[in-house]
């Protein structure tokens, strides 16, 4: 299936739009009334146009409130099953639709990942994400990962995974194995959604987070900046997030990584300072979640990064490779954490 993204929707991508609003998503089962504050696109947008100085002072302000500002909380993604992927995501090397050279592979064995898991043990990491590239995980798919969680499990370590869409039960398959947290993003603003990926839309996206809500996994659900949305878009996405109830505990934002093939490649970059802006505007409206500065890392300066810690990231992927595309070495992580006098958190369960 051809992808729908181009260079058109780039600067379309780059007008202001007007955008819905959608009210908090509760889900008919959930367990727990929320009481979180809901937040309009325009009042997510207003924080975004904040003088630097008066949004980052508001970002330290929320972060100090919640977080000690002087840990980082260190996660390693390993991809467990490798390319392959029937959707169509514009950002992504794994996907079948976009010659990228990545290979399909096959779903890595129990010793392999329980090794990987030591691994990353022993570096520092407190929690292990694990990634496949499925639409959605049929009930052995399922069945089999969760003998991995099992295996990261037995090593102290978080365990969270990241396997597309889920169906009835396969949440609570998962979470009877032990796992803590599932990976699930919303990718871009509803209203630009669809510049972005054709095979699903993103109530599908609402779906799969209200069934791993319901199951007692805790969340990890961000997005992806830098894709030609507008500001406005960014701040649709970010008032997304935040009046999910509740809000996740865990928040990826993640910066476009242009991957040749990929049909985002020739993306104009984003100002650095409005990835900054971003990571702030997410701490300040999800003030008790971990906001993972996540893939496009490699491509950021020591400054930026610790423009991103100052605005209220404090959970960094860690390690040699986020599933496909490289990711700043150990030594160089562990280097910058000393220069800024950043230390490991521990791993809350
Ligand atoms: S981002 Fe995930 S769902 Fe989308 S193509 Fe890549 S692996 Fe598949």
């Amino acid at each position: 299936m051809s992808h729908t993204v181009h260079t058109a929707h780039t600067t379309a991508g780059s007008a202001a739009q007007p955008l819905q609003f959608h009210p908090p998503h509760k889900s008919p089962l959930a367990r727990h009334a929320v009481a979180q504050r809901v937040w309009s696109v325009a009042e997510v947008q207003a924080l975004l146009e904040l003088p630097f100085s008066d949004l980052i002072f508001q970002a330290q302000t929320a972060h100090r409130a919640h977080f000690d500002p002087n840990q980082v909380e260190l996660a390693t993604l390993l991809s467990v099953k490798t390319g392959g992927c029937p959707e169509d995501c514009g950002y992504c090397p794994q996907s079948v639709h976009f010659d990228t050279g990545v290979e399909a592979g096959k779903l890595m064995g129990v010793e392999a990942v329980r090794e990987a898991a030591e691994r990353a043990k022993v570096a520092g990491a407190t929690r292990f994400c694990m990634g496949a590239a499925w639409r959605a995980p049929k009930d052995r798919d399922v069945a089999a990962v969760a003998e991995l969680v099992r295996a990261v499990k037995d090593t102290g370590l978080q365990a969270c995974c990241t396997l597309g869409m889920l169906d009835e039960g396969h949440a609570e398959t998962l979470r009877e194995a032990g796992l803590d947290y599932y990976n699930h993003n919303l990718d871009t603003a509803p209203d630009y959604y669809g510049e972005i990926i054709s095979t699903r839309d993103f109530q599908d996206r609402l779906d799969t987070l209200v069934r791993v809500r319901n199951a007692g996994i805790s969340v990890c659900c961000g997005g992806i900046v830098g894709m030609g949305e507008s500001r406005l878009q960014r701040a649709g996405l970010i008032a997304e997030l935040a009046n999910l109830a509740p809000y996740p505990e865990s928040v990826p934002i993640n910066h476009l990584v242009k991957v040749a093939g990929t049909p985002l490649v020739e993306q104009p970059d984003l100002d650095p300072l409005e990835f900054v802006r971003t990571i702030a505007v997410a701490r300040i409206t999800m003030p008790k979640a971990r906001v993972r500065l996540s893939a496009g890392r490699q491509s950021m300066s020591d400054a930026v990064q610790a423009l991103c810690f100052v605005a209220g990231a404090n959970s960094i992927f860690y390690g040699e490779k986020l599933l496909t595309t490289p990711n700043p070495d150990v030594d160089a992580d562990m280097a910058l954490l000393q220069r800024l006098g950043l230390k490991a958190a521990r791993a809350q369960a």
